[in-house]
């Protein structure tokens, strides 16, 4: 009997103790049936939750066997009365103290065997949800993702807005912006052999925002990057983009402060404290090993240099040799950990190629503490001043890393301190560590090119007291960028931009990149910068990883509704995938793909 579904009085989630008595109309997904002493009873679920349906022979027969029939998913739409529950009360439903009793069923449409059970308490596998993405979206705790993400999405545009930020919609169809990674490219059929390039981030448009006095713009964009996907990376992401004239670092810093607040506060009802320490990129290196530190855990790095001078261990000669340095960790209470456990941190965290990790455990020996194993018998004549220094005691495991730099050493102990985080279970939970990083390098040099690379983007201002750096030490040049950090994850980074026509141009020198390929690259730029622009700076977030990190999620692909997999395809549409032959031929292009063996 046809049923006015888009009349339903409640939906399934609602109908409550106050409602006993009336008559209802609902709609929604056969969650699950069950036979029960002549009745018949179907959990009928949406988006809200779920509601009991009852149907008795005696009262409604053809609909008695309508509910026996049904499959789960099947889609069916029901009218009847709200009766109480009496002493079969459901506790853990927010409907638990009523049941509808159906006088009326419409069967809208039925499904078919399904790949998985959206009812189950159990994972499909990742495949399977992705493929069949929309039956993973019927369960709350999927569907509470992309709701958290709404609202924090709807937080961060309040704020903005209410800063008197503007939505400036910027080109998907457009020319390479240098992000550091590669692009993806779309090719002309109107200019053939000219391809456009998806944007990596807005980078420059917000900037001639800035150029065209619109004096602050924010956007939550998508970004396309063509990586490797090997870490938690997506083809295409989201940002949160900004941008503000006439700022200097601390301003940028503020405004976004204000919009973590916001994130905080609606996404997990959080109360964040404001300002956010600030820490030089030097000094998260050198004592966390890592530009981006998670602080809510010690096991800092300690530089050792000068104590182990004499040692005899040809790899601490090599590093102090080399004017590098020795630096050491100490991991508390580490001895409980099996020596597969320590041995195998070398290879599962450096690499069977790495240089090897060098420890030793601090034990209760005959003659009182004492090192023992690993390279005990090296470090044993500086024991005492070694254990005054870093504060090592008995029960303690001590792990070594020269290096020619502390980027260096910390490359490798950065690695192992997370490990033995987890190991040692010493995270806390429920801890927010928010914190700037500061102070970045503006430029870094590549052995292999053998030439300096940016740091960030090549838009990027030098600190004022470095510009006469640029040219005799750029190496040592720091940069007006601050990246955000929560819990040892990169969330946004930005900087101030430069806005002199000169110092682009001698930045982009220092790059190598000539004047000519400027040009083609940036002149719209250039000409900017010559007609007039505003001091100005800005920053992204990476706004699915913001969503990842309240929800707790474990990948990004939990968090971005149609994701790609790690080969960067989309296991439901199955794209990418081939072209016919005449669009190739449209578009001027010919496939050239290397034979398959
Ligand atoms: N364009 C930069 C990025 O996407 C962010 C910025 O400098 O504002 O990482």
């Amino acid at each position: 009997m046809p049923i006015p579904y888009h009349k339903r009085t409640h939906r399934c989630g609602e109908p409550n103790a106050s409602d006993i008595g009336q008559n209802v109309r609902l709609a929604g997904w056969v969650h699950a049936t069950r036979d029960h002493g002549g009745l018949a009873f179907v959990d009928l679920r949406d988006h809200t939750g779920l509601v009991q349906l009852q149907f008795n022979p005696d009262h409604y027969a053809d609909g008695h066997k309508i509910a026996q029939a049904l499959h789960n998913e099947d889609v069916i739409a029901v009218e009847g009365k709200a009766v109480s529950r009496g002493d079969r009360v459901n506790p853990k439903l927010a409907t638990g103290e009523i049941e509808v009793q159906v006088d009326a069923i419409e069967v809208l449409s039925e499904a078919s065997p399904l790949p998985f059970q959206v009812n189950d308490e159990f994972d499909a596998s990742e495949d399977a949800c992705l493929r069949y993405r929309f039956l993973h979206f019927r369960r709350p705790e999927v569907q509470e993702v992309f709701r958290l993400r709404h609202r924090v999405g709807r937080a961060i545009r309040e704020y903005f807005n209410a800063e008197g930020f503007v939505e400036i919609e910027t080109p998907f169809l457009t020319k390479s912006t240098p992000e550091g990674a590669r692009d993806y490219l779309v090719p002309s059929r109107v200019r053939p052999g000219s391809f456009y390039a998806l944007p990596q981030s807005p980078q420059i448009f917000k900037q001639l925002c800035m150029i065209g006095g619109f004096d602050r713009y924010a956007q939550i964009v998508r970004c396309f990057r063509d990586e490797d996907l090997r870490a938690d990376r997506q083809p295409e992401f989201t940002q949160l983009d900004m941008e503000m004239a006439f700022v200097q670092r601390d301003d940028v810093m503020a405004a976004v402060e204000g919009c973590v607040k916001r994130i905080f506060k609606d996404g997990l009802d959080l109360d964040i404290k404001t300002p956010l320490p600030q820490m030089s990129e030097r000094e998260a290196v050198e004592r966390f090993g890592i530009d981006r530190p998670d602080t809510r855990y010690g096991m800092e790095l300690q530089d050792i240099t000068e104590l182990v001078g004499d040692v005899e261990l040809p790899m601490f000669r090599e590093a102090i040799q080399a004017r590098g340095v020795v630096k050491c960790m100490v991991a508390k209470n580490a001895t409980s950990l099996t020596r597969k456990i320590l041995d195998g941190l070398n290879e599962e965290v450096i690499g069977i190629d790495g240089p090897g990790l060098p420890y030793t455990k601090m034990t209760d020996g005959e003659g009182g503490a004492t090192f023992s194993t690993g390279i005990a018998k090296f470090v044993k004549p500086i024991q005492s001043a070694l254990c005054e220094q870093v504060g090592a005691e008995v029960g303690d495991v001590v792990f070594f890393m020269p290096g020619r730099t502390h980027t260096e050493a910390g490359k490798f102990l950065h690695p192992v301190r997370t490990k033995l985080a987890t190991l040692l279970d010493v995270i806390p939970k429920d801890r927010w560590d928010l914190l700037w990083v500061v102070d970045f390098p503006l430029v870094e040099w590549d052995e292999d090119e053998q030439r300096w690379f940016s740091m960030h983007h090549p838009f990027t201002a030098p600190l004022d007291e470095d510009i006469p750096k640029l040219e005799s030490d750029p190496g040592s040049v720091r940069a007006k960028a601050y990246d955000l950090v929560l819990n040892g994850v990169e969330m946004a980074g930005g900087s101030i931009r430069i806005h002199r026509h000169d110092i682009q141009q001698q930045v982009f020198k220092l790059l190598g990149i000539s004047e000519e390929e400027a040009s083609a690259k940036f002149q719209f730029l250039l000409d900017a910068l010559r007609f007039g622009a505003p001091p100005h700076g800005g920053i992204a977030f990476g706004f699915d990883r913001w969503i990842m990190m309240l929800t707790g999620a474990e990948s990004l692909r939990e968090v971005i509704a149609y994701p790609k997999t790690a080969r960067a395809v989309c296991p439901m549409t199955d794209a990418p995938g081939p072209v016919a032959e005449d669009q190739l031929e449209e578009l001027g292009l010919k496939l050239n793909l290397p034979k398959k063996d």
